[in-house]
């Protein structure tokens, strides 16, 4: 039985040390350091608050359904979840008040599901509008870290026509925060993520969309297993063809890896054992803000990708030039836009909706 609180041996516990610094780029001799502040981290057990917004809880549900270890236990060994309305075991009004101590409290870690609807009545959580539990938590928060697509950027629910006025934190609350995008996250990184700042007491390096750039510094492209079949201009030309059985590249099937940004090609899904390309599906750039809208339709050609081997650039709708404007071209040369910025928000905010990019700024 474990030491810590839960039902965890010290076995998965250091696997979690091992897992969080491979995810971090540390080596295998970083674990035992892991292990020695994540212990004394553990006997704190910072408070952290995790309130749902508009979403399908996909990312809760990312969490505590991952094994190998028990992600979601060893992070609940690690820190105080204070309030999590989907795991907790009060509800109704007992619940609330659980919420409301830690805010009295301050200084918790607070985590956002869901995107904010900013229209009055769309969303409401015990007779209050969410966009006002939202701001309230944020102000008191001493990190806030938004999980999936639908906080970082509004996501699935904020697709046109978005009658609520759905949007992520930034948007929303106008608030810095962690931008986990994914949809879902992926439970590895939001253990890493808080296994970092636990061990630094800082806020890890980000790009302009607020993404820690470790995790989101490379495009998929340039870390996927059938990059080379892109290279020979091997592709898949319609689903049920000989090339899909083949494993060529998805390119041409709509495939949005040349300009996503994320490491789940390294990282992968379902307890790391596959992840979309490896299972055959297009990726659908689930990672980019606002991805919904510029990437649909899903199994159209990304255009402005210059294919090998084909002089210029391939002629497409003008979707996602909307928010990737130029850099869309060289999308798979280069992440202008990670290389540029320092990562801290405070310093250099991301877009708002509509707003154009530093790229298209020029
Ligand atoms: S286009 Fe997609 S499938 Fe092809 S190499 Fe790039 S990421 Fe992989
Ligand atoms: S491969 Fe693409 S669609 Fe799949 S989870 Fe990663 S970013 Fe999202």
């Amino acid at each position: 039985m474990g030491s810590f609180g839960g039902d965890l041996s010290r076995r998965d516990f250091l696997k979690l040390c091992g897992t969080s610094a491979a995810i971090l780029g540390l080596g295998s001799s970083a674990v035992p350091k892991i292990a020695a502040a994540l212990e004394k981290a553990m006997v704190r057990r910072p408070s952290v608050v995790w309130l749902n917004f508009a979403s399908d809880t996909g990312c809760t549900e990312a969490l505590i359904k991952a094994n190998y270890p028990n992600t979601a236990q060893l992070l609940l060994d690690m820190i105080s979840l204070d309030y999590n309305e989907t795991i907790m075991a009060a509800a109704g009004t007992q619940s609330e008040e659980a919420r409301e101590a830690a805010l009295k409290r301050g200084d918790y870690i607070l985590i956002i599901e869901g995107a904010i609807p900013t229209k009055k009545g769309y969303g409401m959580i015990a007779r209050r509008e969410m966009l006002d539990i939202g701001r309230e938590y944020a102000a008191k928060a001493r990190a806030v870290i938004a999980v999936g697509s639908c906080a970082t950027w509004g996501g699935v629910p904020a697709g046109d026509p978005n009658p609520a006025g759905l949007k992520g934190v930034y948007d929303a609350l106008g608030v810095e925060a962690i931008n986990l995008d994914l949809c879902p996250v992926n439970e590895g990184i939001l253990v890493a993520t808080i296994v970092d700042f636990l061990l630094t007491n800082r806020i890890p390096e980000r790009d302009s969309f607020g993404r820690p750039k470790i995790f989101y510094g490379q495009t998929i492209h340039d870390q996927c297993e059938r990059r080379a079949h892109f290279e020979a201009g091997r592709f898949v030309e319609r689903f049920g063809g000989k090339e899909e059985e083949l494993g060529y590249c998805l390119y041409k099937v709509g495939c949005k890896g040349p300009m996503t940004y994320a490491n789940c090609p390294k990282f992968r899904y379902n307890d790391r054992v596959s992840w979309c390309i490896g299972a055959g599906g297009p990726c659908i750039g689930c990672a980019e803000p606002y991805w919904v809208d510029k990437f649909a339709g899903f199994y159209e050609r990304l255009p402005g990708v210059k294919i090998p081997g084909i002089e210029g650039v391939e002629a497409g709708a003008d979707k996602v030039g909307m928010v990737a404007g130029a850099a869309t071209a060289v999308g798979i040369v280069a992440h202008a836009v990670g290389t540029k910025v320092s990562g801290r928000l405070k310093e250099k905010p991301p877009p708002k909706a509509g707003e154009k990019t530093p790229e298209e700024r020029g």
